[in-house]
């Protein structure tokens, strides 16, 4: 049987009409929108689009955003003096800072300063750790855009074996927590994991979020296994090997798969907290 292909672009696209009507009745009801702040320190090119595209993906529901532009050479305490001033305003629901910010700068600090209840990107140790509970919490936007692209395809996770590659803290841990939520039984691999393709070959659920082009095979793979490529690399590859339609019950395509859902999450998010704070 052919593979499913769990299609990111369109699940984000349905969620963008449901968005919309959601934002056409807030507005109508109290005159104003959720609105999105978003922060771009330095003039690195993908971060500048990745930016961009954001703040597209607000006008297209009808949502305003805020973008707020920092010279490279900002200084942490920069950056969390305009954090507080955006924390501070009424009008602002929702705030993202684009990572990865200049190396000079506190990253951390900077999305520790977020106000916890506008953080729409899921970032703060706060919102992982209600996550990690159980407690109601905006999740990390690509992991928890994961979760949704899993669950409209009905993949069934209850008692499943996931693996997870890679554990970093804007997408391995808060994968791992989300899929144990869930009640997956859960393995995290890293780069000091040995024999990983042996943890591979063990996944009924597969992540793959290593952040190398192609690094997980093909053939490690178990026949019949939900695989997931967080990946994004140019030339349009992830970080699982492409030809998955004989080996996959169901994948993510690259590009088309999680992609677009990352950034949907961060506008399903900002909707959510902007009929919080107006509705
Ligand atoms: P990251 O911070 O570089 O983390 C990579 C993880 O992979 C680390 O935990 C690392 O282990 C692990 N790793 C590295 N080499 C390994 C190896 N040989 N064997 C097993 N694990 C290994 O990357 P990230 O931010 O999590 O991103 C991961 C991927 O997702 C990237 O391709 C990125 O482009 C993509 N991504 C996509 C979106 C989206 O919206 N689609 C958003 C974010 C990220 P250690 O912890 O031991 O170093």
């Amino acid at each position: 049987m052919a593979a499913l292909i769990l299609d990111g672009k369109a699940l984000a696209k349905t969620t963008e009409e449901e968005l919309s009507a959601r934002v056409a009745k807030l507005k109508e009801k109290t005159g104003k929108t959720p609105i999105l702040a978003t922060i771009l320190v330095g003039d690195d090119p993908a971060s500048a689009t990745y930016v961009k595209m954001k703040g597209n993906a607000c006008a297209r529901v009808g949502m305003e955003s805020i973008r707020v532009v920092l010279p490279k050479n900002t200084t942490t305490e920069e950056l969390l003096n305009k954090i507080q001033e955006l924390n501070d305003n009424r009008d602002v629901h929702g705030i993202l800072l684009q990572h990865p910010v200049p190396r000079h700068i506190d990253e951390r600090a900077a999305f520790e300063a977020i106000d916890a209840r506008k953080d729409v990107d899921g970032v703060t140790c706060l919102g992982f750790g209600r996550m990690a509970m159980g407690e109601p919490a905006y999740g990390c936007a690509t992991p928890a855009g994961i979760m949704r692209l899993l669950k409209a395809y009905n993949i069934p996770l209850a008692g499943k074996h996931a693996v997870v590659v890679g554990r970093s803290a804007i997408l391995g841990k808060p994968m791992a927590m989300m899929l144990l939520n869930a009640d997956c039984t859960v393995t995290i691999c890293h780069s000091k994991t040995q024999n990983l393709p042996e943890f591979v070959k063990q996944a009924d659920i597969l992540v793959g979020a290593v952040g190398k082009p192609e690094f997980i095979k093909k053939e490690w793979i178990k026949q019949g296994a939900v695989v997931v490529d967080a990946g994004y690399h140019p030339g349009g590859v992830g970080d699982i090997e492409k030809g998955l339609d004989d080996v996959a019950s169901a994948y993510t395509p690259v590009p088309g798969g999680v992609g677009p859902m990352t950034i949907n999450t961060l506008i399903y998010q900002s909707v959510e907290s902007g009929e919080k704070y107006l509705g």
